[in-house]
């Protein structure tokens, strides 16, 4: 049973309470060549099933087992479907794990009418993913992991050779199968998204876009649930050409497409738009139009835009970035009157980038234009950097040989030594940085969970490991 390619103009809801008589009925009578697709759990319940009636309690013991590890699904290994309708606040499609195609438009829309934006971070490693996923649990919201073309391919390893982007097609595509792993454990819906794509970088865009479609064609999805193009540094008509073009192709599969125009300035993964023409740091209406009606064009498209308002990659000092939030709200009344929706509509989905260093007041100001997402990458740069700074200032004397701390000459410091140690120091910090995006963006309890219990662990405490 192959999951339902779920179109952007078609909403399919399955009630939850099916998945268990769905599971049973497979269970018991396993067709043809099931078992090898079915994935270890379901695999283990089959052969069991087949023993006699000696086995018969243990095989219900099985079943019972393999019933509740099904609950949480392992989205890459088990066929069932995604669990539809567990969050009270949220539009029954949109379901923990990654969403795509309805589930993604419907989140998104969720978001703009009800006046938060989503947090969206450029993660390199499984380790910060998961540092995003926790703190989006404990906010009880969604939340978007990207990658970068570099963060890609550092997520590949540096080792990799990426001179045909190999490295940051491998990087990407195994970030994706990371966050499709645990995010459903979770508990919460994530977007996985892609940054920003130059006009150089389309080699990497296309080998991404190899991937949904295979992807797709295998569970009835894309891998990813948008990606970014940007292609602002191209005239206007040549960003929308290509941007129409490729929208096209992910509409196929039912992939979201984030587009830019105008620059967005400061420095960021290798470029530098320090030394922009401020008039280019701000987008005009009749550009973002432009933009809207030929990508509306699309059947089945799905955009948002990432309109330049004074934003700035980086933080810098107070006062040197000039944000113009006012920009979005008259985009959105000019566009509204010339498509003829009705007054206060808010057509355009916009994207914040630079997001990092920015006022409150600015911030909160862009989502009631219809901000949807907000792009974080220098502040959890620098939480996950101030994890590791903070552990080793507590522990320095523990850290400067394998043998010998204040304790004892003959002390081992094995403990503290560990990776582990400093990463989950790293992981706290950038969960307690996000906090407050989310609460910056008024991302909170919006999805209707409450807090989550406190993890419990099979395994017992780390012998041996520092106390947690
Ligand atoms: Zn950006």
């Amino acid at each position: 049973m192959a999951m339902s390619a779920v179109a952007f103009t078609n909403v399919a809801v399955t009630p939850t309470a099916q998945a268990p008589k769905a599971l049973a009925a497979r269970t018991t009578q396993p067709g043809q060549g099931d078992e090898a697709r079915q994935g270890p759990t379901l695999m283990k319940l089959s052969s069991g099933l087949a023993l006699g009636a000696l086995a018969c309690r243990r095989s219900m013991r099985t079943s019972r087992k393999a019933q509740a590890i099904d609950e949480k699904r392992f989205p890459v290994l088990s066929r069932s479907e995604a669990p539809l309708g567990v969050f009270p606040k949220m539009p029954k499609t949109v379901h923990p794990g990654v969403v795509t195609g309805q589930a993604l438009k419907d989140l998104l829309n969720h978001a703009k009418e009800n006046g938060y934006a989503i947090p969206a971070v450029n993660c390199v490693s499984s380790s910060s993913i998961n540092a995003c996923i926790e703190a989006a649990r404990k906010m009880d919201a969604p939340i978007m992991i990207q990658f970068s073309a570099g963060g890609a391919q550092f997520y590949a390893g540096k080792g990799l050779d990426n001179t045909q982007f190999h490295a940051a097609i491998a990087g990407a595509v195994s970030g994706a199968y990371h966050v499709r792993a645990v995010a459903e454990q979770y508990g919460v819906p994530v977007i996985l998204h892609t940054d920003h794509c130059a006009k150089k970088l389309l080699p990497w865009f296309d080998g991404l876009m190899e991937a949904n479609e295979r992807f797709f064609e295998q569970q009835g999805e894309p891998l990813f649930s948008s990606h970014m193009l940007d292609l602002s540094e191209e005239p206007l008509e040549e960003n929308i050409e290509i941007c129409v073009k490729y929208l096209e192709r992910m509409a196929k599969f039912n992939c979201g497409l984030e587009m830019e125009l105008g620059i967005t300035g400061g420095e960021e993964d290798g470029v530098n738009n320090e030394d922009a023409n401020p008039e280019d740091l701000y987008s005009k209406p009749e550009e973002i139009l432009q933009v809207y009606d030929a990508l509306s064009k699309v059947d089945n498209g799905f955009f948002t835009v990432a309109a330049a308002f004074g934003n700035v990659h980086g933080v810098y000092q107070p006062g040197n970035v000039r944000l113009e939030p006012k920009i979005l709200d008259r985009a959105q009344k000019y566009i509204a009157e010339k498509v003829g929706m009705e007054e206060g509509s808010k057509p355009v989905s916009f994207v914040f980038h630079g997001g990092s260093g920015s006022d409150l007041k600015d911030i909160r100001e862009a989502v009631g234009y219809g901000v949807i997402k907000m792009n974080i990458d220098t502040d959890t740069q620098w939480s996950y950097w101030s994890g590791i700074k903070d552990f080793e200032t507590k522990y320095h004397d523990y850290l400067q040989t394998q043998i010998g701390n204040p304790d004892g000459e003959d002390k081992p410091n094995k403990k503290y030594y560990d990776p582990r140690a400093c990463i989950r120091s790293a992981e706290e910090s950038t969960v307690q940085r996000m906090e407050q995006c989310f609460e910056d963006l008024r991302c909170v309890n919006v999805l209707g969970l409450g807090p989550p219990a406190p993890p419990s662990n099979v395994m017992g405490p780390r012998r041996g490991g520092l106390p947690a």
